[in-house]
Formats: structure tokens, sequence, C-alpha cells
């Protein structure tokens, strides 16, 4: 499962996704990364100086295997960010880094998720393996259904939306309920407020049928994971989780 190793990856492209998040695309300078949809890498940056987190961060990959040789992560960029993220934004075309990977157990496993009902549970930045798993997923047969149920702080900081909007339209296996928690009114035809239990269940046709993802900032992580539990009653076996921890 693990193609792990430090390699040499050069950037091949900088994409604005959505207010205060861009994805960052590599390819490598020396072989490609084998990896499973949901995995991550380590990024470093050995001359990085000042940082106290380190030289080093974990991503998750947001592309699939499917487009080609390319990694692809996908992060939030603010003005006050950590010496790590303005030095990964100030990277330009061809500049290189090193990157570990791909390592991790949160991912797409066909055999899992045949005949079943896939719940997606994403908060904020944590929907970046989701993009990778689903577009994936969706280039196989199969009888699965993937709920993504997608919470962020405002409309416009909602990632990859319009790409995962066509993806739902284009293959009746994926449905997705947008949540926003920031903004007071309720905008457009967007939930707002958290995942709570009556989101999921009004949503979610046979719980008892259904496998759980979770991921995002660990607060939320573990808040969804003890709502999935305690108020939907879904055995703990049936649900995965990624902590984003850094959030
Ligand atoms: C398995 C795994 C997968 C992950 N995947 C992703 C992913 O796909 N995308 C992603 O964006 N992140 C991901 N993360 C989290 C990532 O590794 C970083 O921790 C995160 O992006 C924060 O980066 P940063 O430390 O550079 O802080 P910033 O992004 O600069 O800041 C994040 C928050 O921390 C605060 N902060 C910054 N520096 C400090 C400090 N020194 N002390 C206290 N607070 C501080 C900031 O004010 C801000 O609120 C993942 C983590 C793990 C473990």
């Amino acid at each position: 499962m693990d193609g792990a190793g430090w390699r040499r990856f050069r950037l091949k492209e900088k994409k604005n996704e959505a207010e205060g998040a861009k994805s960052f695309i590599f390819e490598s300078s020396e072989t490609p990364m084998y990896f499973l949809p949901g995995q991550h890498v380590i990024i470093r940056f050995q001359d990085l100086e000042g940082d106290q987190r380190g030289k080093m961060r974990h991503f998750s990959i947001s592309t699939s295997p499917l487009e080609g040789k390319y990694i692809g992560i996908t992060t939030t960029i603010e003005p006050d960010d950590s010496p790590f993220k303005r030095k990964l934004d100030s990277l330009g075309n061809g500049e290189e880094v090193d990157v570990f990977g791909a390592i991790g157990k949160f991912i797409f496993d066909p055999g899992l998720w045949k005949e079943s009902i896939v719940v997606l549970v994403a908060g904020g930045i944590g929907i970046t393996p989701f993009r990778s798993m689903i577009k994936y997923a969706l280039s196989m047969n199969g009888n699965f259904r993937i709920r993504l149920f997608y919470s962020g702080k405002t409309t416009k900081s909602l990632v990859f939306r319009n790409e995962l909007d066509g993806l739902a339209a284009g293959d009746s296996r994926l449905k997705i309920f947008y949540t926003v928690t920031g903004e007071p009114e309720r905008p457009g035809n967007l939930h707002s407020g958290r995942i709570d239990q009556e989101f999921i269940r009004a949503n979610v046709e046979e719980l008892n049928n259904a496998i759980f993802y979770v991921c995002g900032p660990p607060r939320m992580v573990e808040e969804e994971t003890r709502l999935i539990v305690s108020d939907l009653g879904v055995d703990r076996n049936r649900i995965r989780t990624e902590q984003f921890l850094g959030y």
C-alpha cells in the first residue's frame, strides 16, 4: 500500500480553488509516485528557517491517480500564514520540493465501497482526499452510492465546488450536501450550520448499510465521529477518520 520514500518533485502549476485555498500540482523529477486515492504525502523544505512547526507538513493528495503522473495538494493560503505556507506559495513553476510518500490508510477501498452507501463528511479543507476518492470511484463500475456532506465557513470558501457539482450532475451515484457555518442567512440552496444528525438522516437512505469517512480539523473529526456513533447509532468499525493536525 505504501510507495514511500523521499523524492524530488517540481511545481507544474498553481491554481486558486476558492477564497483562501490553492492547489499546487507537482510532477516527479525522478520516478512517478504510486498512490491510492485518499493517501497523503509529506512535503519538506530543507532550507526553511524560522518556522516553529518545522520544515515539513503532511498533505492529502487531492488529485486522482487517473489524472496522470502528477500529484496535487490543496491547502489554505492566508495573509497571516506560517513561513512554511509562505514558502510554498512563493514557489515558481519548475522549482523543486522534497516529497515523501505516499502514505496512509484513509483510502478508497473498492471491496468495501462495492454495493455500499458511502457517506463522506468533510470539514473545510478536509475535502482534499475526497476529491481524489470521488474522481477515482466514479471512473469505476459499481453500485455504490456516495453521499458527500461538505461544511465550510462561507460559500466562497467551498473548495472544488463547481467541479464536484459537475461530477454529481453527470453521475447519479454522487449526491452532495453543502452547509456553511459562518454566514447568518441561508445562502441560496445551501444548508447552514453544522453537519448534524437531522441533516444526515434526511439525506442518507439506509444508515445501517452505510460506511462513513470523516476528514477535517481534529476537533471537527472528533465531534462528527461522536455524533455518528452516539446519535446515529453507527458501529465505530464502519467509520474511517483522518485528522488534519495543525488546524
Ligand atoms: C494526514 C494529514 C493530512 C493533511 N492534509 C492536509 C491537506 O490536504 N490540506 C491542508 O491544508 N492541510 C492538511 N493537513 C494539515 C497540514 O499538515 C498543516 O498542519 C496545516 O495545513 C497547517 O499548516 P501550517 O502549520 O503551515 O499553518 P497555517 O496554515 O499557516 O495556519 C493554520 C492555523 O494555525 C495557526 N498557526 C499558524 N502557525 C502557528 C503556530 N506556530 N502556533 C500556533 N498556531 C499557529 C494559524 O493562525 C491558522 O489558524 C494534513 C495533516 C495531516 C496529519
